[in-house]
């Protein structure tokens, strides 16, 4: 079921409007798919959503502990405002040595996109900003094979996470909705319905037929 959600999407001081870090995995997913959930505030579960949703729950309740050393801070929020982002950290390591780990619960295996990097990397530059510190790796839990990845935070990947974050800002500035392309990702997109890529794609008199059809906006 389609449902209409507020995203914390707000101001610093200068008026500018920030971005959830979650906008960065979804940008890199789909381009459409981040303008149909932060420009069109569409959004719908799927089985998908709902697992993550609920693992992301568990994750969700703040606080810290201390194990061997290594305090363990959960739900930390965290924000950049260089690249106008704020979201929380799932679980942030801080050891005797004053380093920070960040590492984010995601509910299936390794997928073949970038897209989860980026977000766990984005939170790394928040967390950068925050404390003047360099953090050169985070991990990913991945709950479906119960095993944590280690992320490497390269040049590239720092690269792909601000050119994303930017290119978000375009879109919730220009209010612009991508055109569908149908491609892989699509099978697994919990707005497939929302979206109607196979009609958006289709050749322009059939795809126009379709919009009317569903009163939909390309
Ligand atoms: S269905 Fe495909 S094109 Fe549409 S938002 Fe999802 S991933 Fe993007």
């Amino acid at each position: 079921m389609s449902e209409f959600v507020t995203q914390p999407i707000h101001s610093f001081d200068g008026g500018e409007s920030i971005a959830p870090l979650s906008a960065i995995n979804q940008y890199l997913y789909c381009p459409r798919r981040a303008a149909l959930i932060h420009v069109e505030g569409v959004f719908t579960d799927n089985e998908h959503t709902v697992i993550g949703s609920q693992l992301h729950e568990q994750a969700d309740v703040p606080g810290y502990e201390t194990t061997r050393g290594v305090t363990l801070l959960r739900a930390l929020p965290v924000w950049s405002e260089r690249l106008r982002l704020s979201g929380k950290c799932d679980i942030v390591e801080r050891r005797p040595d004053g380093s920070l780990t960040p590492v984010e619960y995601k509910k299936g295996r390794r997928r073949k996109f970038d897209n989860d990097d980026a977000q766990l990397c984005a939170q790394a530059l928040c967390l950068e900003e925050m404390f003047g510190r360099n953090i050169p790796r985070g991990f990913i839990f991945h709950a479906a094979g119960r095993r944590r990845r280690e992320v490497t935070f390269t040049k590239d990947l720092r690269s792909l996470a601000e050119q994303a974050a930017a290119a978000v800002h375009r879109l919730i500035e220009e209010e612009r909705v991508p055109r569908a392309v149908r491609k892989p990702q699509c099978s697994q997109c919990s707005l497939f319905d929302d979206c109607l890529p196979e009609i958006a794609c289709a050749p322009p008199a059939l795809a126009r037929a379709g919009r009317e059809a569903f009163d939909t906006a390309d």
